[in-house]
C-alpha cells in the first residue's frame, strides 16, 4: 500500500496557525508528527511518501506540487495533517475532514478519528471528539487527490491544554494516525 502524508504548511514559507505563548508553531508540530506516522506505516510494510510544501495544487510553482506528487505516485490514499486553530481560545478537539460522506475517504477519516479520540481521551478524559466532518471549503488537498483522502485537525493549537498535548504527545498523535490508517486496511 501506498500511503502519501502531507504535513500542513512549511516552515520558513507559512506557519500555519501559531500558539506564541508556548512558542509553537503549526508547520513543525505537524512535520514532527508525520514524521514518525511515516516510520510506524513502513515498519509495518506500507510505503510512504510526505511532502510538506506552500504549493498544494500548482499555485506557488517554486514548491513542490503536493496533490500532483499523491497523484503521479499512484498513493493509494492521501493524510493531510494539521493543527485546527480558533478565534475563542476555549474550543478544543480533533477533527476529521474528508471531500465527500459516503465514500471510501468518510471511512478512512472515521478509521483515524476513531483512534485519535480513543488514544487522546486515555491521556485527557475531556479531548472533545468533534467527528468527521464533509469539507465545505473546497480544500485543495481533498479536491485534487484522485485517491481517498482526508485532512485531520489534530488539535487547537491555540488552546493552552490542546496546544500541551501537542507538545508532550506527539508520538502518541502519531501512533494514533498510524494505527487509524491500518484500520482502514484490516
Ligand atoms: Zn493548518
Amino acid at each position: 500500500m501506498k500511503i502519501f502524508l502531507n504535513p500542513g504548511h512549511q516552515p520558513g514559507v507559512d506557519s500555519g496557525a501559531v500558539n506564541k505563548e508556548l512558542g509553537l508553531q503549526e508547520c513543525y508540530t505537524t512535520l514532527n508528527i508525520s514524521k514518525r506516522v511515516k516510520q510506524y506505516l513502513e515498519a509495518v510494510g506500507y510505503q510512504v511518501q510526505m511532502v510538506q510544501s506552500d504549493n498544494l495544487a500548482g499555485e506557488s510553482p517554486q514548491y513542490i506540487n503536493v496533490t500532483e506528487s499523491a497523484n503521479t505516485w499512484g498513493a493509494d490514499l492521501f493524510i493531510s495533517i494539521h493543527c485546527n486553530s480558533a478565534p475563542r481560545s476555549d474550543v478544543r478537539g480533533v477533527e476529521t475532514l474528508c471531500c465527500g460522506l459516503g465514500d471510501e475517504g468518510e471511512r478512512l477519516a472515521e478509521c483515524i478519528q476513531d483512534q485519535v479520540v480513543a488514544t487522546i481521551q486515555k491521556i485527557d478524559f475531556n479531548f472533545p471528539d468533534r467527528g468527521v466532518k464533509k469539507d465545505v471549503r473546497g480544500l485543495a488537498v481533498l479536491r485534487a487527490t484522485a485517491m481517498p483522502a482526508v485532512l485531520v485537525e489534530m488539535a487547537f493549537i491555540n488552546n493552552v491544554e490542546d496546544a500541551k498535548l501537542l507538545i508532550d504527545y506527539e508520538d502518541e498523535f502519531a501512533r494514533a494516525i498510524a494505527r487509524g490508517i491500518s484500520d482502514f486496511y484490516a
